[in-house]
């Protein structure tokens, strides 16, 4: 007791001399070698939390000792609502630090594997922190009992204090970075925070690196990609569409074409051809830009692509030179599935426009008897359907713009165009398996 009160007289002397925080935790580091933890469950009575709730939570045992720690913030839950949440939604951590610099642990946690990144957890151990990361950044108590109770862990465990490479399972990292590596949430907000997690590897001496230097961040392993911002354009050059191979006859009644059935040179996109494809699915999206020829430019400088492209005013064309030959769109699906994207700024100004939509209604009617295409958005997996990108992004990840709540093109445009054909929409409840951990975002909305 008495050292607790020496040491804080010495962070109080500190900040009346202005040192800066990283200074205040390396002393007090040195001054503490003991840091008193009180058990979770003094935290569940504390914030009176049912029993029948704490019977919730499931854990498995740890094989092996843990290589990483993954540090959560809170937000603007407050405890209670942050552990409610968390166990109801079958997730769990193993210790939280609150605002006063109060440790509650599991006292058998070290041994408890708790599911929340189900990629990581057999390895790493979770650690929740109370508050936004701004408010902890400024809350110097707090900021060093975090720093305290990771630096002796990692000591205990030998887990390296470094951020770079979290594919070597080793180390100590945001839940932000996880998620860019594995996905798992559906809400990106920032959680455990970048800025606390530099704060608190200096304190510690460890080696903090921003996302940039994040071990291979640029390849297409992430499930959050990151374009190189230093070569937006590929060096990759165009091996067809305008300009470069005919205009060719299409074989689709529902797209623009001259009298001879040539679909019109202005609207095709130039694409490097990948492949040929029997399509045996169409993934529909939005191009998130109000302009047809803008969108067409977009894909360009992008180096991607969509098999077809639906105007504002209802005409449609087709951009690729073939149906079979394979766009790039959405992850996991190019190989086999059509590609619509619908032109419009968001799923407002699609669902508000009924010729647009008669369009794409047509064409799903007419892919489908074209290919023998099934017109069910039940199971991606199987590659068989009509389904959005998002599904296609919540299934397989890999787009760089997989952020926050991801409604491209938006599942009430889905059911609306779905139940025109006559067919069943399955809400995200029914799709196949939805429930289970085999994708790469996680079933709900609360992110632990
Ligand atoms: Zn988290």
């Amino acid at each position: 007791m008495k050292k607790n009160i020496i040491s804080y007289l010495i962070i109080s002397l500190t900040i009346l001399f202005n040192c800066s925080s990283e200074d205040i935790l390396k002393k007090n580091l040195i001054s503490s070698s003991n840091i008193s933890s009180r058990n979770m469950k003094n935290l569940f009575q504390e914030l009176q939390i049912n029993s029948e709730k704490i019977n919730l939570i499931s854990s498995q045992n740890r094989e092996k000792n843990p290589t990483a720690i993954v540090i959560h913030t809170t937000d603007s839950d407050s405890m209670k609502d942050y552990l409610e949440k968390s166990i109801l939604n079958k997730f769990f951590i193993h210790a939280i630090i609150d605002k006063k610099g109060n440790i509650y642990k599991d006292f058998q946690s070290k041994s408890k594997v708790y599911r929340l990144i189900p990629r990581m957890d057999k390895y790493t151990v979770h650690i929740a922190i109370e508050g936004k990361e701004d408010e902890i950044l400024s809350n110097v108590i707090q900021l060093n009992k975090i720093s305290e109770f990771i630096g002796n862990y990692a000591k205990k465990y030998s887990i390296p204090l470094e951020n770079k490479d979290i594919a070597s399972e080793r180390g100590i990292f945001t839940h932000t970075q996880a998620k860019k590596k594995y996905g798992n949430f559906v809400d990106m907000r920032d959680c455990g925070g970048e800025k606390l997690l530099a704060s608190v590897l200096i304190s510690l001496s460890g080696k903090y690196s921003p996302e940039i230097e994040w071990k291979d961040r640029l390849s297409k392993e992430w499930t959050f990609r990151k374009e190189d911002p230093k070569s937006s354009k590929p060096k990759e050059d165009f091996t067809h569409g305008r300009g470069i191979t005919e205009n060719p006859i299409t074989i689709l009644e529902n797209v623009e074409k001259d009298s001879t059935g040539h679909i019109p040179e202005e609207y095709r996109v130039k694409y490097a051809f990948d492949q040929s494809m029997e399509p045996s699915c169409i993934v529909l999206h939005f191009t998130a830009i109000s302009d047809f020829k803008v969108s067409l430019k977009v894909l360009e400088d992008r180096r991607v692509s969509a098999n077809i492209m639906v105007d504002k005013d209802g005409k449609a064309y087709q951009l690729l030179d073939s149906l079979n030959h394979t766009a790039r769109a959405a992850g996991g699906t190019n190989n086999s599935c059509i590609q619509i994207e619908i032109v419009g700024k968001n799923t407002e100004e699609l669902l508000a426009n009924e010729s647009q939509t008669k369009k794409v209604i047509v064409l799903v009617n007419e892919l489908s008897k074209k290919f023998g295409i099934q017109i069910s958005n039940e199971k991606i997996e199987s590659l068989k359907g009509v389904f959005s990108h998002t599904q296609a992004k919540k299934k397989f990840g890999r787009s760089v713009a997989l952020v926050g709540k991801d409604f491209d093109p938006g599942e009430e445009y889905m059911k609306k165009v779905i139940e025109a054909t006559g067919s069943k929409y399955y809400n995200e409840e029914e799709w196949y398996d939805r429930k289970s951990e085999d994708w790469i975002i996680l079933y709900g909305d609360f992110q632990p």
